[in-house]
């Protein structure tokens, strides 16, 4: 169950749309997921636990740099990401990172589920670096550096990534 919090009427209503077209997509995937991860996503969204406190940031603070963040069962949605018309990618991605998912996952699932028009965006360099520093490993999916590739540990296919922005 997400508690929703502190967004302006108008907002409000743009991550109510968002939800609905998530759930939609939860209720048929458009690409192979995890089961774990399935059921996860559609209890947070769904049946009364886990509480997920979605919290509105505006531009300050933790919310300069970024369009959400996450911890624990808190996410920060920033001003940033109703600007750029990225409310449903960047609420998919944080809540990735709730059930478990590191940038990896996070990354991989909202390009697999999410178009460019809606809001995804392929990986940055800084998130390059960080699936480096992770060994090219995710909670739910690992990547082929070379291939660029993206699969679950089942073996599926996830998406293959763009190439690795230079600058
Ligand atoms: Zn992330």
């Amino acid at each position: 169950m997400l508690s929703i919090q502190g967004f302006p009427a108008g907002l409000r209503q743009e991550i109510h749309q968002s939800l609905t077209l998530i759930r939609r997509r939860l209720a048929h995937p458009p690409a192979p997921i995890p089961r774990d991860l399935l059921d996860d996503l559609r209890a947070i969204l769904g049946k009364p636990r886990p509480r997920v406190d979605l919290v509105y940031g505006g531009a300050t603070d933790g919310c300069r740099m970024s369009y959400g963040r996450s911890a624990g069962y808190r996410i920060l949605f920033c001003k940033k990401a109703f600007q750029e018309k990225r409310v449903a990618a960047v609420l998919f991605h944080e809540l990735i990172h709730i059930a478990m998912g590191w940038e990896l996952d996070a990354e991989a699932f909202e390009n697999a589920w999410f178009s460019q028009p809606e809001g995804a965006r392929p990986p940055s360099r800084t998130d390059w670096e960080t699936f480096k520093d992770d060994d090219y490993r995710g909670w739910w999916v690992q990547l082929a550096p070379r291939t660029r590739r993206v699969t679950d540990y089942a073996d599926r296919l996830i998406l293959t990534f763009p190439p690795r922005p230079r600058r």
